[in-house]
């Protein structure tokens, strides 16, 4: 990338941060990125994927695969603390899980290819909503006018905070865990305080499901996590002995297979000891990721061009234990996700006070554009 180029998706990167959206309301963000890409003429912008996504198309005079480059639009309900000029003016609203990079990354990617287009084949960049919500990638692939983009082969990047700047983090098979959210409600009955006997009060129940559903993985075998996140039982009232209580727990592991046998394991586990306490059991799930599986091919086309551009490379044995709703993209086609480091001392993603290093726009713009060099000439 040139020094106009770099400073066009830098103070484009600013500009995003100043104007955070929540998932499913990112409106002004897709808006502000079709004013960017007007002047780059895409051979197509396809708006309203799934919400306010959008997909900007630069196609190669000849046939050829086409590949596709996924950015998130959303940010955090996350009051962002420290000081920068370019601060969030939305209250209570950040960005501080660096999707703001992540689309001026592909910003940078569109200028270059707008100069020097793809000898064959298609580059589709796609800005997704929703991410941090788990919904956005689903709903995009199910949304009518991605029926038409058919990618061979997709690409995301997440920056990674505890990794040196500008390290490239690798991983073939499973890069990402599989997560979801289950809520169990417990159902029994009310009584006067001064007799819990009258009722069917769900606390020996709830106390034992806290223990028994973190304890699961210990008969799983591989990976699994169960996280018991929040729990609420009965009224606030001195009088009255519970009658319901609902708990909250995420379920993880690193492969989908084994999150359907731990789903069942839990929900057998909730419905025996609910029945031994006569009380009536039901679940619910939401925020539910698959697994980000990373292709062999799409991880050689990655690894050589690190390798051409002599970036420092880290190569981790261990899924990571978060979730990435580019999972959803495992099922379509093959997928590689990976890691940029973004600085050893810098917060952690979600952290109130992180914000994206411009540096690593040209680095990831550049490593892109590699890929692209390798799948498309
Ligand atoms: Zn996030
Ligand atoms: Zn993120």
């Amino acid at each position: 990338m040139n020094r106009q180029t770099i400073q066009s998706v830098t103070s484009l990167r600013r500009e995003l941060h100043r104007y955070p959206e929540l998932s499913h309301q990112e409106a002004g963000t897709a808006e502000r990125l079709v004013e960017f890409f007007a002047t780059h003429l895409p051979d197509r912008i396809i708006q309203g994927l799934g919400g306010h996504g959008l997909a900007v198309v630069f196609g190669g005079r000849n046939d050829g695969p086409t590949t596709l480059f996924r950015a998130e639009l959303d940010a955090l309900p996350i009051f962002e603390t420290g000081e920068r000029p370019y601060a969030s003016t939305q209250q209570g609203r950040s960005h501080s899980c660096g999707h703001d990079g992540h689309m001026a990354i592909l910003a940078g990617l569109g200028t270059e290819l707008s100069q020097v287009r793809p000898r064959r084949g298609r580059v589709v960049l796609l800005f997704q909503p929703a991410e941090e919500t788990g919904e956005g990638a689903d709903r995009v692939l199910k949304s009518p006018g991605f029926k038409e983009l058919r990618p061979d082969m997709a690409f995301a990047l997440h920056n990674l905070p505890g990794y040196a700047l500008h390290e490239i983090v690798l991983k073939k098979g499973t890069f990402t865990a599989a997560s979801k959210g289950m809520t169990v409600r417990l159902n029994g009955e009310t009584s006067h305080a001064a007799h819990p006997e009258d009722g069917t009060p769900p606390t020996e129940a709830l106390a034992k499901l806290m223990v028994g559903l973190e304890r699961l993985s210990e008969s799983m075998g591989d990976f699994s996590l169960v996280t018991v996140v929040h729990v609420s039982m009965g009224e606030r009232s001195f009088g009255i002995s519970p009658g319901s209580a609902t708990l909250m727990a995420t379920l993880r592991t690193f492969d989908n297979g084994i999150m359907d046998r731990l789903t069942i394991y839990a929900e057998r586990l909730v419905a025996d000891i609910a029945k031994s306490y006569k009380l009536e059991a039901s679940f619910s799930y939401s925020e539910s990721f698959d697994a980000v599986e990373n292709d062999a091919k799409a991880w050689e086309h990655v690894n050589e061009s690190v390798k051409k551009l002599k970036l420092k490379t880290k190569h981790i044995r261990l899924p990571f234990r978060w979730s990435e709703d580019f999972g959803r993209f495992s099922a379509y086609c093959p997928t590689f996700l990976f890691g940029i480091g973004a600085g050893i001392k810098q917060p952690q993603l979600h952290e109130s006070s992180y914000d994206f290093p411009d540096e690593l726009i040209p680095t990831a713009t550049g490593l892109f554009w590699e890929v692209i060099q390798r799948i498309h000439s």
